[in-house]
This record gives C-alpha cells, structure tokens and sequence, in this order.
C-alpha cells in the first residue's frame, strides 16, 4: 500500500475532527503518507460538502452510538493504524452523558479491536472538565486548584470522561499493551466545524451577526472574571497536531496531556476585536465621532471607479489600462476587451480624482455637507467601447472590442510573465523604474470589466447639498493619460 499509516476519525465533521480531516493528509504530516477514514453519525450536509469535498478522506456515515451499525461499519475497516477519537453526545444530564457517551467509544473499540491487527495506537479526547467536573456539577463541587497538572486526581463526582478513560483502559488491556493510548484535554477550542456541538468561535460570530442585524451592541453576558482575568484556549489544528504527534512519537505513548496554546488572553481584548470584525468601517467612524458628543463632524463619500495619477495604489484602472496597451504595442497585438458585454455596450460611469478631492474639502468646510454621505461620481456617463478606441489610438494600436462570450478572458491570466517585457518597455522609453506588478492591477480591471449588469449612481444628494461639481469624463480619461506620460510612468 502506498499509504504508511490509516487514521480513523471517529466524529471527523467536529471541531477537532474536521483539522484533523485537513492536517492527516497533507504531504509533511508525520507519519505519512496518511490515507484516512472519517466517521460522523449525520451525512455531510450541503452546505459543508463544498468543504468537505476537497479533503482526502473517505466519509462513513455510521451512529456509533447504535453497536450494530458501529460494528456493521468499522469492523471491515481491517487496514486501520490509528483511531482518533473527537466525537461526543451532549444529554445535558451526566447521568445520561455517561451512559450514551461509554457505548459510543466501546461500540468503536469493540467494531476496530479485534479486527484491525495493525492497530497502533488510540487517541482520546476529552477536556479541562476532568479537572473541573461536568457541566453540571460545575461550581457545585471544588475543582482542583489551577494551574491543573495531568496526575492530579480525579475529582469526586459523576464525569463521562473518567468513564471513557476507564473504558479506553479496559480495552487497551485487551490487546496487551500491544496498542498504546494518549488521552488530549483541550480547554475551550477555537475551531471551524459548524457541526460542532460546541464551536465558541462560530457561536460568538452568529451573536455578533445578530446584533448588527439589530443594530444593538455587542454585549459581553459573562462574568467579571471571565472578562478581565486571564483566560486560555485551544486551537483545534493544534489539538490535531497534538494528537499526531501523540499517535506517532514512543515519548507520548499511555499518558494523559493537557492541550492547550500556551499563552493567556483576556476576553475583553478579544471582545474588542470581535466587535470590531463585525463593525464595517462606516459604525466605527459613526462609534467614534460619538465619543466626541458631535463636536467633530464627518462625511462619507462613494466614489465610483476611480481615474487618478498615483502609481502607488491597489486600484488604479487608467494606470493598469496604459500598462496594458503599452504591452499590447510592444507584442504588435491588438487592444483586445477582456470584459463583459454590458461593460462594453452599456452605460458606465467613473469618478475624477480631483473632483472627488473637491468634494472632500467642500465637505470639509461646508457646514450644510455636515454628517452625511454622499455618492461621488463624474455626473456624465459614457460608454467603455468609446474610451477603448481612444486609448487604442493613445498608444497607435489597433483594437479589437467585445466578440462573444468565449473570446472573454482575464487580465490577470494574459498579464502573466509579461514582466521582462515591461522591462524592456521602462528601459526604451527611459520611464520612472517600475516593476509590471506595481502598475498592472490586473485583478481590479477584470472584476470593473466583468460585471454583468449596470451600475449607476446619483449625484443628486450632492447637488441638492450645494455641490456642483463635475468631469467630463473622456476628458478626464485622457488628462491623466496626459499626466502619467509627463512623470514618464507609461510611455
Ligand atoms: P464536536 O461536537 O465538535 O464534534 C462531534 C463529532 O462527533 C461530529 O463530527 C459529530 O457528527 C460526531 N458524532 C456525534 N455523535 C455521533 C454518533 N453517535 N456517531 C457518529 N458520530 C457522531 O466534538 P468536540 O471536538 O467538541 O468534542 C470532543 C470532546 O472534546 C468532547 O469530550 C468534548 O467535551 C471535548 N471538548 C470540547 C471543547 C470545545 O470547545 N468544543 C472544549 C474542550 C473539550 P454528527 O453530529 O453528524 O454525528
């Protein structure tokens, strides 16, 4: 076989099992090559097979918490090596958590035991709750004093964890020592599963959407301590890595181990940052202009596709169009239109530079402009099939317009390893140095050009607010032609 080690993820959709599901595979995992089963109890649904699809693993759907479906499934699985063990029931009552979760892993162990004679090693998971005691008994009876160490004893109360230890023991025994165990006690993971019956992360983002929808702040329901003491956590590819290295390395072999990420945090600071990944730019501004009781006003403005001079910007349109006919000119091809058709034939609209700079400082010193948002657009419209024919005869080309769907195509791929062509271009025209990447947006071109519908603004807020501004926009399309040529950006 070509496969040196074959992981079994019992719960492989969780939060650990889905990084696992990731990490097993990839060609510099230890103990690789890895070829991989992964078991969850629900199909994989939809909206997760788009993720799922891409991982090398080969899904069982199986309740292992039914012993004859367990048996019926895993028991052919003959090739296994290494059990990982991420799954769990939540029955909220201990009492039933330790019934349902003990047949879970038994139903595993009894299915893969006798019937897979290369089995190595069996990892198990199960958390800080065997230092704490079960939800239920959480602040009911006294938990170890922290930091918690993995020989400190068990505490005196009804925990599933100790079960599934006690059961991982029993069956390890079986096999005498032949096959070795570890046991992983993550705290609270960090992790992507949106199956997960206890993803934080994903739950705190769905609280946070929430509020915004609501436009309600975010929050914090918890405790003080929670909020401004320290607090730790887990990361799920970390576990993973941790159980690898845990399934592979004779140094981990039959111990128990914490997992966690090795440094502190406290919640308010990541509260803060979740408010802020959830706030869009327009909600800080608003949130910070309000610390200031409206003393400092603000403004907003929307520009359109912007035409401007810089040669430092992410998205400078006219720039990467001239960088383009100048490298069309120097292959003797046409100006051939990568875009849509809309974009070609329809109305499109664009914002100067200097006129949005007019209207910022209108804004700036117009006590009627204050508070308040405002689109920023040219005022005229055009047509992109008019400005192609005037930057074909800028740079003395032919050009070739919109021709069908399938003559469509991207910049971003036609621009590829055209840098020494720049080269030359910069060297025979003794242009300012630039590198192709610095003046080709590419990307930003293809996704102007490949919209398909139109998309127009109105400047009437503007005017009404006393700004009159405005472009003619084919004049505008050329003066910074014009302006780029002087500095000698393009030739
Ligand atoms: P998750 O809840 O993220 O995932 C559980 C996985 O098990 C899912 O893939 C689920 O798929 C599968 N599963 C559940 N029941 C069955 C079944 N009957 N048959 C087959 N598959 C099943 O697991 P966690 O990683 O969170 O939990 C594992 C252990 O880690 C638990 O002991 C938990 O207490 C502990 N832990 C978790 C923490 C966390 O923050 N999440 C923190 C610290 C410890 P499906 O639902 O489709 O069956």
């Amino acid at each position: 076989s070509k496969f040196q080690s074959v992981g079994l993820v019992i719960g492989v959709t969780g939060i650990v099992g889905n990084s696992l599901a990731e990490i097993l595979p990839l060609s510099d995992t230890p103990g690789g090559p890895w070829k991989v089963y992964g078991v969850s109890r629900r199909p994989i649904s939809v909206s997760f097979r788009s993720i799922t699809e891409g991982l090398a693993v080969e899904h069982i759907q199986c309740d292992v918490s039914d012993p004859d479906d367990a048996f019926a499934k895993l028991s052919p699985l003959t090739d296994v090596t290494h059990v990982f063990y991420v799954a769990w029931a939540n029955r909220i009552v201990e009492a039933e958590n330790r019934q349902v979760n003990s047949a879970m892993l038994r139903n595993v162990l009894a299915a893969v035991l006798p019937n897979a004679p290369n089995l190595q090693h069996v990892c198990l998971q199960t958390g800080r709750k065997h230092y704490l005691g079960s939800f239920e008994s959480l602040g009911k009876v006294k938990a170890h004093e922290p930091p918690f160490r993995e020989d400190l004893l068990r505490l005196d109360c009804p925990n599933f964890y100790n079960d599934l230890e006690d059961i991982l023991f029993e069956e390890m025994a079986k096999r005498d020592g032949t096959v070795t165990w570890s046991i992983h006690r993550p705290t609270t993971i960090f992790g992507f599963s949106p199956c997960s019956l206890m993803n934080l992360v994903l739950t705190l983002c769905a609280y946070a959407a929430i509020c915004r929808q609501e436009g309600a702040p975010l929050k914090w329901p918890g405790s003080r301590v929670v909020w401004e003491d320290f607090s730790d956590a887990s990361d799920a590819d970390m576990i993973a890595e941790h159980q690898i290295w845990a399934a592979i390395d004779p140094y981990a072999k039959n111990e128990a181990f914490n997992c966690s990420n090795g440094d502190l945090f406290k919640w308010k600071q990541l509260w803060q940052l979740l408010a802020r990944e959830f706030n869009d730019l327009e909600d800080i501004l608003f949130e910070e202009m309000a610390k200031r009781d409206g003393t400092v006003t603000w403004s907003i403005h929307r520009p359109t596709t912007i035409f401007g001079f810089s040669p430092c910007s992410l998205m400078n349109l006219v720039l990467t169009l001239c960088a383009y006919a100048a490298i069309c000119r120097q292959e003797g091809a046409p100006l051939k239109w990568p875009g849509s058709r809309v974009v070609w034939e329809d109305f499109s609209d664009a914002s100067d530079a200097d006129m949005i700079a007019e209207h910022q400082i209108w804004a700036a010193i117009d006590p009627y402009a204050k508070n308040e948002a405002f689109n920023c657009s040219n005022g005229d419209l055009f047509k992109w099939k008019q400005l192609w024919q005037l930057l074909a005869r800028e740079f003395g080309l032919e050009w070739v317009g919109y021709e069908g769907e399938e003559q469509r195509f991207k910049l971003v791929d036609a621009m590829k390893e055209k840098e020494g062509l720049w080269e030359e271009i910069v060297a025979e025209h003794e242009l300012a140095p630039t590198r192709l990447e610095e003046v080709g947006n590419w990307w930003f071109v293809d996704a102007v050009f490949g919209v398909e519908e139109v998309h127009l603004d109105s400047m009437n807020k503007s005017k009404e607010h006393g700004f009159l501004g405005f472009r003619n926009t084919v004049s505008s399309f050329i003066s910074w032609i014009d302006k780029m040529r002087a500095y000698k950006i393009v030739p």
